[in-house]
């Protein structure tokens, strides 16, 4: 009864439901589909491919260990993969295809089709629930509909989750050597690869060990402290597991089983810290219901219908001026250096520079999720475009389009000693700290650091009057 287990962004051996499964019922062999074409349709940029591929190159050695062989195969589309994971069954003599589900709309209909494949072929095809607690449609409202709103989604998912769904899988057991050989890891790194890169790919070592190494680090050393620090990027407050998350290097249910542990056997009560860091991954999860539920949000609609009346400017230097950092407003600019650099920005400023872009510049939102998934190594169809939509207030539960960020507010608050500015605009890191939030001409020059490309307080009322202007219809 040999299997075949088709990994995608579940780059793990432990507590992986596809591969347990699989493994429970005889001899697995791996494989792992190279979609470049595909993930670059899709917007992921060298960081996140890059990440992809070593995770890939990890799991392949977390698999030998236990005598599974990992085939790498390309398809360039996923259009391919029927065809592809088909023949690969056949040559290897596999009876049954087994994989976890994914939620957004294209990866669903690819997966869907490979099921449809195999079916017809008489091989078995798997499909198994494993980033989330609850299938989409499982959670639905009392008129039995997708949540469109959080926290209601977060106190039926609190009531109904129970200890069956969040129990962990252990590594399968070590099996028999096949006379299958492993394929030898996708290359990577090209040899004239720039440094950015390169040093990106330090800073995100791949593999699911070092995705433990850091969920034990952030429990033991940051947790307690989540609720209070979280908002500051200057301080390293949070966990930083969302590349692994959103690769499955880690699991969910990983994450939740280790504040179990430390918190009395509680989610939602106890400790603060810990409470709120489960609230965060339950919107990880809520975004992936929306996805599926919604599924034109995958289509680049606005979950509003009425938002898409909204007259966004075209405006490519004021857009190219964010995307590089230099819009005069030190935090936004600080931030958007931080993405480029380490291809991960702090939640906060996620906020505060896609609210910049979509009420102060009022650039359409899409493109800024682009640029973002461009360069996140975490970059995640599912919670990207909830976040983005969330600012631009087009989304679901999403921010009052008449409450628009100051973000020299936000820098003073969030950033008062001034030391994430400093740390990421050296040019203004001899300005005394409280000046570092709006630097004036007489501290700076023009050639050192720009003026602001538009006032706050005009941008503010242009971005008020074109939601004004639109009509509600639905
Ligand atoms: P922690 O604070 O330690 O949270 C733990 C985990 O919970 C995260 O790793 C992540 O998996 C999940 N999580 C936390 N906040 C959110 C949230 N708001 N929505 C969904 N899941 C969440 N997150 C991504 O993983 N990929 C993205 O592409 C992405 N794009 C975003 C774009 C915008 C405009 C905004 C506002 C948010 C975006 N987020 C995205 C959500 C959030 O900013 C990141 O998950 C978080 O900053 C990752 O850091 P962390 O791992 O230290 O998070």
């Amino acid at each position: 009864h040999l299997s075949l287990v088709w990994f995608r962004s579940d780059l793990r051996v432990n507590d992986n439901t596809a591969l347990s499964v699989a493994a429970s019922r005889g001899p697995v062999v791996g494989v792992f589909l190279g979609s470049r074409t595909q993930w670059r349709q899709h917007g992921h940029g060298p960081n996140k491919i890059s990440f992809w591929l070593r995770g890939a190159a990890a799991l392949g050695e977390s698999l030998a260990k236990l005598n599974i062989p990992l085939l790498y195969r390309n398809t360039e589309h996923f259009d391919d993969a029927p065809e592809t994971l088909l023949t690969l069954a056949r040559e290897l003599g596999a009876e049954a295809l087994h994989f976890n589900r994914e939620y957004p709309l294209n990866e669903w209909h690819r997966d869907e089709a490979v099921i449809e494949y195999f079916h017809r072929s008489g091989l078995k095809a798997h499909a198994h629930r494993d980033s989330v607690a609850f299938s989409p449609g499982e959670l639905l409202t009392g008129k039995g509909d997708f949540y469109s709103v959080f926290t209601p989604f977060s106190r039926a998912w609190s009531r109904m989750v129970d200890a069956s769904r969040l129990e962990v899988l252990d590594a399968p057991a070590r099996q028999q050597t096949l006379e299958i050989s492993s394929d030898p890891p996708p290359a990577v790194l090209g040899a004239d690869a720039p440094e950015t890169q390169a040093s990106i790919e330090r800073r995100w070592p791949a593999g699911e060990e070092e995705a433990a190494n850091r969920l034990a680090r952030f429990l033991e050393q940051r947790a307690r402290r989540y609720a209070e620090d979280r908002d500051y990027p200057a301080i390293q407050g949070t966990s930083e597991l969302s590349p692994y998350l959103s690769l499955g290097m880690i699991s969910w249910r990983q994450c939740m089983q280790a504040v179990l542990t430390i918190n009395q056997g509680h989610l939602r009560d106890g400790d603060a810290g810990l409470t709120a860091w489960v609230n965060e991954l339950i919107w990880r999860e809520f975004y992936q219901h929306v996805c599926w539920g919604f599924p034109k949000v995958c289509r680049g609609r606005a979950f509003q219908q009425h938002t898409e009346g909204l007259e966004w400017r075209d405006a490519p230097n004021d857009l190219a001026a964010w995307c590089e950092g230099r819009t005069g407003y030190p935090i936004v600019d600080a931030a958007m250096r931080q993405l480029t650099t380490t291809g991960w920005m702090h939640n906060r400023l996620r906020m505060v520079v896609a609210m910049f872009l979509s009420k102060h510049l009022l650039i359409d939102w899409r493109h800024g999720e682009a640029f973002f998934m461009e360069h996140l190594i975490d970059g995640d169809f599912a919670a990207n475009n909830g976040g983005w939509q969330w600012a631009a207030s087009t989304g679901t539960d999403a921010a009052p389009w008449f409450r628009i960020f100051n973000p020299t507010t936000q820098s003073q608050r969030f950033d008062a000693e001034g030391h994430f500015i400093a740390e990421w605009l050296p040019e203004l890191a001899e300005l005394p700290p409280r000046m570092r939030h709006s630097p004036s001409t007489d501290l700076v020059t023009d050639a050192e650091y720009p003026q602001p490309i538009i006032e706050h307080k005009t941008a503010r009322q242009r971005a008020l009057d074109a939601f004004k202007s639109l009509t509600r219809a639905d």
